[in-house]
């Protein structure tokens, strides 16, 4: 017998998705998903290559990564039992999302924001319950978000976001710690660029409804590798712990992680760098006619410019940079998302740009 009607065989809280397309193609510069372009002090990428060439391929991995999540633990002064690792922050979002919501819950997000946490919760048929950003500043409503909380079983809050590049204001976690029963759930994958003040993992241990999300994907420059993780409640730790695929991290991420969260302070210059670039890179696209550039506190920035669509395609295609398109997205027309990439990258998009854009100067 054929195969007939997939689509209706598929569970139907699943129908409809579609792969994720990250929509790359190959260029010379590329500036389009956050990573971080520079290059990795060559001691440490030998740390690397020893790390994983001591590491036996036969045996299966220590499936809570302990060596790791004592690592973890030692840098956020937090105890191993508040820390769980995932295969890329988006296996614990996922996760989160799996055990903490489910039908008659909701999720409350403030978009626009990061589409996984949306698509995540569907596939786990939990209600999304959108609070929009402000149209111009795109900063959230404080007090909408507080409202939407007090009957949601998560929050997800984004510090910095993506693609807005602000911080959270800590009263907002504040509120909605103090106000609401909602797990808060703080994703902070690019709070290396927002400066040591900026996170607040330190708030994790008096307040064990709030979860802060990390990753080594952003700063730490291994977005390949898949790894994340997650500080919170040792209560949390022990569900999320229940039901994960339990070896979801591999034994080459866990010898790498663990060798990169020691070397943390090598890669201190190059995150200083990409914040000096950030705010160049911010002063010069804002003098781009008709541009308008978003404060950022990350390796990004949203940038609004007249026919961002056409200046995207052609700086792919004529010029061979690549940056993220979100004048399709809601709330976000005219919008590109830019990494901030290394001198000589960002020179590269700014040369493109004042091409592309007529009576632009670089
Ligand atoms: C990149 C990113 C993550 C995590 O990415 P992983 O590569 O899965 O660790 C999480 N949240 C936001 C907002 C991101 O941009």
């Amino acid at each position: 017998m054929p195969l007939q009607d997939v689509a209706a065989r598929v569970r139907p809280a699943l129908a409809g998705f579609e792969p994720y397309d990250p929509a790359f193609s190959p260029c010379e510069v590329n500036l389009s998903a956050n990573e971080n372009t520079h290059p990795l002090p060559a001691a440490v990428l030998r740390r690397f290559a020893d790390a994983c060439a001591a590491t036996p391929l036969n045996r299966y991995p220590d499936p809570l990564a302990n060596e790791l999540r004592d690592e973890l633990a030692a840098w956020h002064g937090v105890a191993r039992e508040s820390v769980m690792v995932g295969n890329g922050g988006d296996e614990l979002l996922f996760n989160l999302i799996f055990s903490f919501g489910g039908p008659g819950r909701s999720l409350v997000v403030a978009p626009p924001c990061f589409e996984e946490y949306k698509n995540f919760a569907k596939m786990c048929e939990t209600d999304v319950v959108e609070v929009w950003r402000d149209p111009q500043s795109l900063l959230p409503d404080t007090d909408a978000l507080v409202d939407a909380a007090r009957e949601a079983a998560i929050v997800m809050i984004t510090s910095p976001n993506n693609p807005t590049g602000d911080l959270v204001d800590s009263a907002l976690v504040r509120r909605l710690l103090d106000e609401t029963d909602a797990l808060v759930l703080l994703d902070e994958a690019y709070v290396e660029f927002a400066g040591a003040q900026a996170s607040l993992v330190s708030w994790v241990a008096a307040n064990p409804r709030l979860m802060v999300l990390r990753t080594l994907s952003k700063a730490f420059a291994l977005a390949g590798l898949r790894c994340g993780y997650l500080i919170a409640d040792p209560q949390v730790i022990d569900v999320l712990a229940a039901i994960r695929q339990i070896y979801s991290e591999d034994v080459l991420a866990q010898a790498v992680a663990t060798q990169a969260v020691r070397l943390r302070a090598e890669l201190a210059p190059i995150v200083a760098d990409i914040v000096a670039e950030r705010k160049e890179l911010a002063e010069r696209l804002a003098r781009l006619p008709g541009a308008h550039v978003w404060p950022s506190q990350a390796n990004f920035l949203l940038v609004r410019l007249p026919n961002a669509a056409v200046v995207r395609a052609r700086l792919r295609d004529e010029h061979s940079v690549l940056v993220r398109d979100f004048s399709y997205a809601k709330g976000l027309a005219d919008c590109l998302r830019v990494t901030v990439g290394t001198h000589a990258e960002n020179n590269r998009l700014m040369a493109a740009l004042a091409a592309v854009v007529e009576g632009g100067q670089a």
